[in-house]
């Protein structure tokens, strides 16, 4: 089994939990980190502190949110280590580093960049934001895509990993049941929000407060993201349709 540790990033919150997951790959002498997080001085710090002599062969990031990417090139600096993301970096590529062989996986939903990075000979994926320890996880709007969402969860199943790394929480031991549980989580949020269409039109933040009940501001940024997500995925197979700003069930 290839060692695996993070350093949990001091940037905790309603989207990132305790803190985004900087893992480290490898028990060394060359090791690849993964999501270096916010540009953080204390962070870095933390980083270098746990690297204790080892040297980074490659800098990988799962997507460019600023809770993943904002330190990587900063860190990756140190060690004259490249960075590695999409679209540079596209699906079935692999990474050598060291002793080390990952395979980046084109994995769009939460973000229109995300990769997950897998280490196949311990059925171990790095899961970024597509799957996490903890909840769920939001798929941004424009650019985030529902559909795209589900066939990456698929994509990940077909894998049959045998431990999730995710980008924020703890390590996912029963993967299948987990993938399966956001695949759920997610169809079933989808048809919640077609029932309430089909119970009478309403534009996206009526229908976010009809479907998630009162939020905090923050979280009802995020579910009201996530809904139009929704709706464009429901637009697009023409069983929803939008009038103005106002969204409808298709008449036909
Ligand atoms: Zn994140």
């Amino acid at each position: 089994m290839t060692e695996v540790s993070r350093v949990v990033a001091p940037n905790p919150g309603p989207y990132t939990g305790p803190g985004t997951n900087t893992w480290i790959v490898g028990a060394g002498p060359v090791v690849v980190v993964i999501d270096p997080g916010p540009d953080d001085d204390a962070h870095l710090a933390a980083l270098n502190k746990r690297l204790s002599g080892k040297t980074v062969g490659v800098v990988l990031v799962t997507h460019g949110h600023p809770d993943h990417l904002p330190l990587a090139e900063r860190f990756a600096r140190q060690f004259q280590a490249t960075v590695q993301r999409y679209p540079e970096l596209g699906d079935g590529d692999i990474v050598r580093a060291g002793t080390l062989n990952l395979t980046a996986l084109y994995t769009p939903g939460h973000s229109a960049d995300h990769l997950c990075f897998l280490l196949a000979e311990d059925r171990a994926i790095f899961t970024g934001d597509l799957v996490l320890g903890q909840g769920s996880s939001m798929v941004t709007y424009p650019e985030g895509d529902v559909a795209a969402y589900l066939r990456s969860l698929d994509r990940l199943a077909a894998l049959q990993p045998r431990i999730l790394f995710p980008g924020h929480w703890d390590p996912v031991t029963e993967a299948a049941a987990k993938i399966a549980e956001y695949k759920k989580h997610r169809l079933e949020r989808e048809a919640q929000i077609l029932a309430e269409v089909n119970r009478g039109g309403g534009t996206a933040p009526e229908l976010t407060r009809r479907v998630y009940g009162e939020l905090d501001d923050k979280l009802m940024v995020a579910a009201e993201m996530t809904l139009r997500a929704h709706l464009k995925k429901l637009v697009d197979e023409g069983v929803v349709r939008e009038n103005g700003e106002v969204y409808q069930a298709s008449v036909i």
